[in-house]
């Protein structure tokens, strides 16, 4: 019950109060992303007056998702997917299975999905959706009866002129076909822009599933020329060794890298004299982890973080950076191909270090810029070979960085606060050309 004031009228909050959802907690990455945030107004000028809409996910939604199990029970799992600014374009990121999926979780990633579209330039506003599962228990036909019903319940916002999800953590091409083919069924023609990262058969682009690995190597050789590190000699330890980890290792060993250190969900192995990078691709492919793989040390967990590594490659989830282990870290650059592994506190002491972060708004944009080259030949139903993709991808990155790069140097601030400049100008700008409706 509300209470009267003095003057006789209900003391209600004031419209601008933020709703409890939306509040930062210090803790989880939605607070992360806020602090973000708040470090960068000081710098937008007069499109500070539109910040408040950057702390404020656009629509939210939260579905129940039922499916029959195999063992004949009904099993209920909490989903959701959450557009965070559409002021550019379409929302436009990835869908993640994780049994740690929260919504303030969701929120900070489409919020960071904005930004990133933003800073790579890509037509796009940010999204992101989840479903609070270990799809690792589910069989075959659950993870396809879950994944049809989530994408039915979700299917009212998404379309391919609306909201376009993509895989994420534990989803794949096999998930995107079965939200295609769902959407397609629910609208009665079969639309394969309403998904990207899917089978090339299936109206998927060539070079989709190393993007994201590529723009982290992309981005990587740009910064490391910068501060002198040479790429062909450096020692590299990567956090998570799948489509982004995996892709960016093997790149990286290519061109000459170590790979000295590699932890996953399985455990950490080392090996000084570098790791036998197509070897170990096989044996995550084969066992799904790092774990027991011949020819590499157990090292224990807590101490990856202290290995003597040129270029650190944190790529599996948020907050593995923080004041527990920044002080520890010994790489001279670190490339973020998780979205928010590293928490502000951490930025700072790393800023302290004079270590490099890459950050993962710009670091990881690789997936969803090849992601933009997908839908854009869904569209056209003309299709590129993978030299023309590679080509363009490398292009779209280099152009990025080398702006935020600048940026950072200008304004004497860190390549995080520099990109989320550039990008959230960009968001504000046409927020402003757009207007308040009505
Ligand atoms: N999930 C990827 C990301 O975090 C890709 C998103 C997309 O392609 O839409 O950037």
């Amino acid at each position: 019950m509300s209470q009267a004031t003095a003057e006789g009228e209900s003391a209600i909050a004031p419209a601008s109060a933020i709703p409890s959802y939306l509040q930062a907690d210090n803790l989880g990455p939605w607070g992360n992303y806020l602090q973000q945030v708040d470090r960068v107004i000081p710098h937008l000028g007069k499109l500070a007056r539109w910040a408040e809409t950057l702390k404020r996910p656009k629509r939210i939604l939260i579905v129940d998702v039922p499916i029959h199990m195999d063992d004949g029970t009904v099993a209920h799992f909490e989903g959701y997917r959450v557009q965070h600014n559409v002021s550019r374009g379409p929302g436009k990121g990835g869908v993640r299975f994780h049994q740690d999926v929260t919504l303030s979780e969701v929120m900070a990633l489409s919020a960071w999905m904005s930004v990133k579209n933003a800073a790579v330039n890509v037509p796009y506003g940010g999204a992101k959706g989840g479903i609070r599962v270990d799809p690792k228990k589910l069989s075959r036909g659950e993870l396809e009866r879950m994944t049809r019903r989530y994408t039915s319940e979700i299917g009212i916002i998404i379309g391919p002129n609306k909201d376009i999800p993509a895989p994420d953590v534990n989803t794949n091409e096999q998930i995107m076909a079965w939200m295609m083919d769902t959407y397609s069924m629910n609208t009665g023609s079969t639309a394969t822009g309403v998904v990207t990262g899917k089978p090339v058969d299936l109206g998927g682009s060539l070079g989709r599933r190393e993007a994201t690995g590529r723009g982290v190597f992309t981005v990587g050789t740009e910064a490391a020329r910068h501060i002198g590190l040479d790429i062909a000699t450096a020692r590299v330890a990567v956090q998570g060794f799948g489509n982004v980890g995996g892709v960016a290792g093997k790149l990286f060993s290519e061109a000459g890298a170590r790979i000295i250190a590699v932890q996953d969900h399985g455990g950490t192995i080392l090996c000084e004299a570098g790791l036998d990078v197509p070897a170990l691709l096989q044996h995550v492919a084969d066992t799904g982890s790092v774990a027991g793989f011949a020819g590499a040390e157990v090292l224990a967990d807590e101490k990856f973080w202290e290995v003597d590594c040129d270029i650190l490659i944190p790529a599996a989830l948020e907050q593995q950076i923080t004041t527990q282990n920044a002080g520890r870290i010994k790489a001279r650059m670190i490339i973020e191909g998780a979205n928010g592994p590293t928490t502000p506190a951490a930025d700072d002491i790393l800023q302290e270090r004079n270590v490099l972060v890459l950050p993962d708004v710009i670091a990881n944009a690789g997936g969803v810029t090849v992601s933009y080259f997908e839908w854009v030949q869904d569209f056209s139903s003309f299709f590129w070979d993978e030299d023309e993709i590679n080509a363009r991808l490398v292009k779209i990155m280099k152009m990025a960085f080398a702006g935020v790069w600048q940026v950072a140097q200008e304004k004497k601030v860190s390549l995080r606060t520099a990109t989320f400049i550039v990008a959230c100008q960009r968001i504000l700008h046409t927020r402003e050309l757009r207007g308040l409706y009505p």
